[in-house]
């Protein structure tokens, strides 16, 4: 290990790298890391020095408040290599102000940009290697915070560790994906945390969708926490319904997470010249539009599968089937979206950093 320090960050190199164990034609999504994390700890009030170092385990007191009270949040991002092997993010400040938001609502600090954004390109630098070119190879990056401080009392902590990991991706593909509209579980509620990446936000939705695997659905499109009749989100994805030829997605809101491949999709949309009208979609209508034909598609967007499509759902004891689209708009627009990422398509909206 060699040890180097710039005034912002230090930096430990790993004395090997693991990337030659790597089989990077056969990757599970989130299993491998790179070799280096930063690492930086908030105490007495304020951020210490980051680090980066070789990718290792925590040693953390048993009472540390992450485990007992759940002060944990997150944020999920990519790098993308092009074909003259230069390395770019996507509109990472949106996940910098995401990750900031999401900590005021959890009781814990801010993370500067010099850390968040200096310290993610400083880490990526070092570990360039494992973002592969060719589209459809990512890296999948992990900045997280939780509370290390040590006391079981219902309190927030007054230590907290953010950190970032680096994990290559390949395309993700989940096959056909049939949903099930949640008509008593929910995964937030008004007042709530769901507009924030917490942990707890995830866990909680792991039995309800446990039900529903066991049912034969991969996903569950939820609902308003109150009447259960408008369409909020899909899994842990925003959701996007054409009706005819207008593109309908949920306006965000305490239930519904800010999702940066939902506010890039209804940008690009409108730009192609499609209708989108960002207005809360009714459990009715969509039975009403499965009905009568006029429901074209239902895709969920985030940034691990960019745009998912779904084939068919189920409310109640009722199962639509979606119809088979020659020229979709959630293929179409994944395209078009990932042809910018991959610097493929010119990036007019200046996301490409
Ligand atoms: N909703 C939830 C609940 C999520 O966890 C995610 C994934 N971060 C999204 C929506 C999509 O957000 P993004 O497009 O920023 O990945």
């Amino acid at each position: 290990m060699s040890l180097q320090t710039s005034s912002e960050i230090d930096i430990i190199k790993a004395a090997t790298s693991k990337i030659d164990q790597v089989d990077f034609e056969k990757l599970t999504f989130g299993s491998v890391f790179t070799d280096h994390m930063l690492v930086c700890d908030f105490r007495n009030g304020a951020w210490e020095k980051p680090v980066i170092k070789p990718y290792e385990p925590f040693v953390l007191d048993p009472s540390a408040k992450v485990f007992h009270y759940g002060q944990a949040i997150f944020e999920g991002m990519k790098a993308y290599k092009t074909e003259d092997n230069s390395v770019w993010l996507f509109r990472p400040e949106e996940n910098h102000l995401r990750m900031n938001k999401s900590a005021v609502r959890m009781c814990m600090p801010e993370v500067p940009e010099s850390i968040f954004i200096d310290g993610l390109k400083e880490l990526i630098r070092l570990d360039e290697a494992w973002v592969k070119n060719g589209k459809g190879n990512t890296l999948y990056i992990r900045p997280f915070m939780i509370a290390i401080g040590s006391g079981v009392i219902a309190q927030p902590s007054t230590q907290y560790r953010f950190c970032i990991i680096l994990s290559p991706a390949k395309a993700y593909y989940s096959g056909d994906v049939k949903v099930l509209i949640a008509d008593y579980y929910s995964r937030a509620a008004n007042g709530g945390i769901g507009a924030a990446k917490a942990a707890g936000n995830y866990s909680g939705q792991f039995y309800p969708t446990q039900l529903a695997h066991n049912a034969g659905f991969q996903q569950i499109i939820w609902t308003d926490d109150a009447t259960h009749t408008k369409l909020e989100e899909c899994g842990t994805m925003n959701v996007f319904f054409r009706i005819n030829d207008t593109l309908y997605t949920a306006p965000t809101s305490d239930r519904i997470l800010d999702g940066i491949t939902r506010k890039s999709l209804i940008d690009l949309a409108k730009r192609e010249g499609i209708n989108v009208d960002v207005r809360p979609v009714l459990v009715d209508e969509l039975v009403e539009a499965a009905k009568n034909g006029s429901l074209k598609e239902i895709f969920g967007a985030g940034t691990a599968a960019v745009v998912n499509p779904i084939v068919g759902f189920q409310y109640k004891d009722e199962y639509f089937e979606l119809p088979k689209l020659e020229k979709s708009y959630a293929t179409d627009l994944k395209e078009k979206l990932t042809n910018i990422q991959y610097k493929l398509a010119e990036d007019t909206f200046g996301w490409t950093v």
